[in-house]
């Protein structure tokens, strides 16, 4: 038998070009180019997503084995610095705790502790013991202690202020518990900052 005619082969409904954008009538059902240098423009670009994707999860890893490596004094600093923050903006529409400067003041505003650091470290992160205020009182005038207790009296009373003057005892955090402190403090700056906006 003869065939008059070859099967006709029935074409591809015509579809865009993933890299020019062009319609063209595909002759493979998987193709994705109109053309060659499409072809080719496609190819390179995937190669510059994997290599991205790789670099990416290269350094997520390198950031994670810096994060295990952390030392306990990093992880502290790095909860100080989110606790600072969260005092900041939870005192964020009150005055210098100690020279009452207005909080439209526009300099540098600190987390200024009461009992310091140096001497009561188990109240290093004691909100009764940290309020914000001004720099110059914090830094040049070592706190303004005197004003400071005046007017800590007045925000969170007497007893209070005698419980962070009396004995105490130091808690030494492990190092989960810091990371603990330090995800909450994160959160809530976030929480009080979009609250704030
Ligand atoms: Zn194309
Ligand atoms: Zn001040």
């Amino acid at each position: 038998m003869i065939r008059t005619s070859l099967p006709v082969k029935k074409a591809l409904k015509p579809r865009k070009c993933k890299s020019c954008g062009t319609s063209f009538i595909p002759v493979r059902s998987l193709q994705a180019a109109c053309s060659v240098p499409c072809a080719l423009a496609i190819a390179a670009k995937q190669k510059a997503q994997k290599e991205a994707r790789a670099k990416r999860d290269e350094r997520k890893s390198i950031r994670e084995a810096l994060d295990k490596a952390k030392t306990r004094g990093a992880h502290l600093k790095e909860l100080q610095a989110a606790f600072n923050s969260w005092i900041r903006l939870r005192d964020a529409g009150l005055p210098c705790i100690s020279c009452g400067r207005p909080a439209s003041w526009q300099g540098q505003w600190d987390a200024g502790h009461f009992m310091s650091r140096g001497s009561s470290p188990a109240l290093r992160f004691d909100p009764a013991n940290v309020h914000k205020q001004c720099d110059p009182c914090n830094v040049h005038l070592s706190g303004d202690l005197v004003r400071y207790r005046v007017n800590l009296v007045k925000k969170i009373g007497l007893a209070e202020v005698e419980r962070l003057e009396g004995p105490q005892e130091l808690k030494k955090y492990t190092i989960p518990e810091i990371v603990e402190m330090k995800t909450f403090y994160r959160a809530e700056v976030r929480r009080l900052k979009k609250e704030a906006a």
